[in-house]
């Protein structure tokens, strides 16, 4: 089968001067609220120290978009044997992939948005906020390979993972229930939707198989979980992890598989209608992101019930809370978005 995958190119088809949604941007100090997560102090993450740091910046849809890279990885071309791209090339995905979900939401709101790699040196730990994100060493050091937060991952795709949360997840926030949990059904949305558009604008990036291979490892988790005691709908999951901690462990994992193919079965659905899951995320951030309001399942199928005629309570249900099998043979398509700044490869 002969697959059509869909390739960047460039800004070519964009004009990056246009400003956006809203037309008028907000400082970006306005953003360092109680939202922040990570080890860094929010008040001074995001200020840069030009002698230890190099910097590009790139002013998109009125925002400026800035990488900071410390030092240590100047000149260098690999991190323990994993080959990393130079600064130049790292800065360049960055402001595509800001230009790549911003299209995706349809706007943004804060003056400076800051991407940051950290040294060696320091603390391990990422930052991540509505205004930007600081990459550490890594999360953990009882489990130094955990991806996705390593340097290697961090440059090598999982950027694009994190800088979606600071839409959705950091400005565009869900209304926690009163579980206590570590997750909660709507992370189907949040976490889901943050690795189905980080694998797709990796893929349309760095490199295109990427896609297809992280897509295929949440296939593969998704598919050894069956018929054993995890084989379990996103809500039992949800609380069979319960309180936490963050376990990284084969749940958590699964969690993640699941809520990212349910993300691809819904985009696949809308696809069908000649909509795609943009048109959830745009209403999204419309309604709760620029509005401070917050947001739970039911305005899920309300957003989609209303943008599409149809009831999607029923397809949401089946595959959120049943455990029902699902309709995937083997591969994943690339499913055009209509806003993807792109052309037919
Ligand atoms: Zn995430």
């Amino acid at each position: 089968m002969l697959i059509n995958y869909f390739q960047f190119t460039g800004y070519a088809c964009d004009d990056l001067s246009l400003p956006g949604n809203p037309s008028t941007t907000i400082d970006w100090h306005e953003g360092l609220d109680d939202s922040f997560q990570g080890p860094d102090n929010p008040n001074t993450v995001f200020e840069i120290d030009e002698n230890a740091y190099v910097t590009f910046s790139k002013i998109i849809h009125g925002t400026k978009v800035l990488v900071a890279v410390h030092k240590d990885f100047v000149g260098k071309s690999e991190i323990k044997g994993f080959k990393i791209p130079t600064p130049e090339e790292f800065s360049e995905r960055i402001f595509k992939t800001f230009n790549h979900h911003w299209h995706v939401f349809g706007g943004y709101p804060y003056d400076r948005y800051t991407v940051k790699i950290k040294p060696f040196s320091e603390s391990s730990g990422f930052s991540l906020s509505k205004i930007g994100v600081a990459f550490g060493k890594t999360t953990d050091e009882n489990t130094p390979n955990f991806p996705p937060h390593g340097y290697v991952e961090a440059l090598e795709g999982f950027v694009q993972h994190e800088m979606f949360h600071s839409w959705l997840g950091k400005l565009i926030q869900y209304e926690p229930n009163e579980s206590g949990n570590l997750f909660q059904l709507e992370t189907w949305v949040v976490e889901g939707g943050a690795s189905y558009y980080g694998d797709r604008s990796a893929s349309l990036i760095i490199r295109k198989s990427i896609y297809r291979k992280l897509m295929r490892q949440k296939l593969n988790s998704y598919k050894k979980a069956l018929n054993t005691s995890l084989d379990l709908s996103v809500q039992a999951l949800v609380e069979k992890i319960g309180p936490g901690p963050p376990a990284n462990d084969n749940t958590q994992t699964l969690l993640y598989a699941r809520s990212t193919i349910v993300n691809y079965l819904l985009d696949e659905e809308l696809t069908k209608l000649g909509f795609d899951l943009d048109i959830l995320m745009k209403r999204l951030y419309e309604d709760f992101g620029l509005t401070n309001k917050k947001w739970t399942q039911n305005d899920i199928v309300q957003i989609l019930n209303n943008e599409t005629n149809k009831d999607f309570s029923k397809f949401l249900n089946k595959y959120l809370l049943t455990n029902s099998k699902f309709p995937i043979k083997r591969n994943f398509k690339f499913l055009k978005h209509a806003a993807q700044c792109s052309t037919i490869d």
